[in-house]
């Protein structure tokens, strides 16, 4: 009989915290970060097929690879390494279905590995339990195991040694998207650069923390750090103005989510996040505007319902 196709919806992170360390001699750098899952997700079906393939539709599908370099076929082929099957023929069909903008720094594609683990896991058979996924998805890339994680998590190494850290409130977020993706080597190379001649960096990650524990955002709002903003900012000086627009709208504060461009502002609540939202889809800084809470699960089976 065939399996029943899997659906697994699977969040974007948001990086409420991310202190870059000086490059290494690999060309990794060190870092501090706290991610916290948001409510903007990529839905992924994985169905049994004779002719393996992927397709993507919605949100940057234009822009997204559709072969071996789609980060959602790499974490196939590894499963299928791990567990003994034959990477180049390993029978699946993956839709994608982005909700998470593409090279928006928001780790849309190692999302969408993530769930790719997680649907093989229950398609094939597997029984991985959440550790030897976790193991696989640390080979896919630093943000892939919590993706799968989800909720909000302090990583260290390169983001990708993570402990859960405790959050008490559900927080609201607006999600300012750009025309265009950044590409997160080039922003990292920007940093190198400017850091021959500036020494700005974010300050320590335990009063995030605590201010997480407290549950008050208007404490979280003035600890929002990230050492890539200046950098996607010198690279897409648009960025200053859209920053700007969300605070004049009402945020609490906004931030350059990872390596940029999509800008991420906390708000009050729910009803401060709409008004936001409404504002500035009309500033003209940006292209599409969404509204999304934290922290959320990581990847979740959604059940053969959902698939096409
Ligand atoms: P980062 O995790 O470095 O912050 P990002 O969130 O900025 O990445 P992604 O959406 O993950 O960006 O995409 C980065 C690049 O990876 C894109 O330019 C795209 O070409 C490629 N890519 C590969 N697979 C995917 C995928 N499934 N979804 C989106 N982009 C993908």
């Amino acid at each position: 009989m065939v399996p029943t196709p899997i659906t697994v919806r699977v969040p974007a992170k948001l990086n409420l915290h991310l202190s870059v360390g000086d490059s290494r001699s690999d060309g990794y750098h060190e870092l501090v970060t706290v991610f916290q899952a948001l409510s903007l997700v990529d839905e992924i079906t994985i169905r049994t097929a004779e002719e393996p393939g992927l397709d993507v539709r919605g949100e940057g599908a234009e822009v997204t690879p559709t072969g071996v370099d789609n980060l959602a076929w790499r974490a196939v082929t590894e499963l299928a390494r791990h567990c003994g099957r034959d990477p180049e023929n390993p029978g699946v069909r993956v839709s994608l279905n982005k909700g998470i903008p593409v090279a928006g720094g928001m780790g849309g594609g190692s999302a969408d590995a993530a769930a790719t683990l997680l649907a093989l896991n229950s398609l094939w058979r597997l029984e991985m339990g959440r550790e030897e996924l976790a193991e696989v998805a640390g080979r896919l890339g630093s943000d892939v195991p919590f993706a799968l994680q989800g909720g909000t998590a302090l990583g260290t190494g390169r983001g990708e040694r993570l402990v859960p850290v405790l959050a008490r409130h559900t927080y609201h977020w607006v999600i300012a998207m750009n025309e265009e993706g950044l590409r997160t080597p080039d922003v990292y190379g920007e940093l190198d650069r400017l850091r021959q001649t500036s020494s700005n960096r974010v300050g320590d990650v335990e009063p995030v923390l605590e201010a997480l524990a407290s549950g008050d955002p208007r404490e979280l709002a003035l600890l929002l750090g990230n050492d890539l903003q200046a950098a996607a900012v010198s690279l897409r000086p648009v960025l200053r103005r859209t920053l700007r627009a969300g605070v004049d709208a009402g945020a609490l504060a906004g931030i350059v989510s990872g390596s940029g461009p999509t800008c991420a502002f906390l708000c009050t609540d729910e009803e401060a996040a709409v008004r936001v939202a409404a504002e500035l889809s009309g500033a003209g800084v940006c292209r599409t505007v969404r509204v999304a809470q934290g922290p959320v699960p990581g990847a979740r089976l959604v059940g053969d319902d959902k698939a096409d």
